[in-house]
């Protein structure tokens, strides 16, 4: 019988595509679920500090129920790493995909260098409060336009390396198995089954 575990997000496509990862071992639960309908806290200036923040969140001022979240950061080489931590807001606070998809082709509009990767931090507190990181990171280009249907975010522009389509043209189970977030959920279900690593 799989065991619950509460992934700290909001986002469906997060909990589709981690669902799909973990449907042997774990079911996922979500704040919405168990009955938090509010905005998880996300004010940090790095990736691994937002991730602590949201499954500290819901840890200590929700539930007190092992659970995990993620951050994930858009980095592209010619504009210095930028949007990183800031990708979700890249173009305003409304948290637009398809605005933040504009802003960023504008942005590259004059550059050659395509190259970008997606980095992806998951926090996990256990049952005993203790705190552990993990992170999966993938390298691509960022496309001159949108192609593709599926996915989220940025997904519509991002060609994962040795690939011709984008991660918006990949089923979920193709994209979980190169992804910045399948490369992290897997480190974090390997470790749960092993010694943890403990977050510094
Ligand atoms: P966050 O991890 O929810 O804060 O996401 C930061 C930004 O990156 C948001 O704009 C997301 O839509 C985007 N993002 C996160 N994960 C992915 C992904 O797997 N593919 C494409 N965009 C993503």
């Amino acid at each position: 019988m799989s065991q619950k575990i509460v992934f700290a997000t909001n986002n469906r496509h997060k909990i589709e595509e981690v669902q799909l990862l973990l449907k042997d071992c774990y079911k996922i639960i979500s704040p919405e679920e168990l009955g938090f309908r509010g905005d998880i806290p996300e004010t940090s200036s790095t990736l691994e500090g937002n991730a602590l923040q949201k499954a500290r969140f819901v840890y200590y001022q929700l539930f007190h129920l092992p659970c995990f979240a993620d951050d994930t950061g858009l980095e592209v080489e010619a504009l210095g790493g930028a949007p990183g931590v800031y990708s979700a807001r890249y173009a305003g606070d409304d948290k637009n995909s398809d605005s933040n998809i504009v802003k960023l082709l504008d942005e590259l509009s004059d550059k050659d260098n395509r190259k970008a990767r997606f980095r992806c931090v998951i926090a996990y507190i256990d049952g005993n409060g203790a705190e552990y990181l993990y992170e999966g990171i993938v390298n691509g280009t960022i496309l001159r336009e949108k192609c593709g249907e599926k996915g989220f975010g940025y997904d519509p522009v991002f060609c994962p390396d040795g690939y011709d389509i984008t991660f918006a043209q990949m089923t979920l189970a193709d994209k979980n198995l190169i992804s910045h977030r399948g490369l992290a959920i897997r480190k974090f279900t390997e470790a749960l089954g092993a010694n943890f690593r403990a977050a510094r």
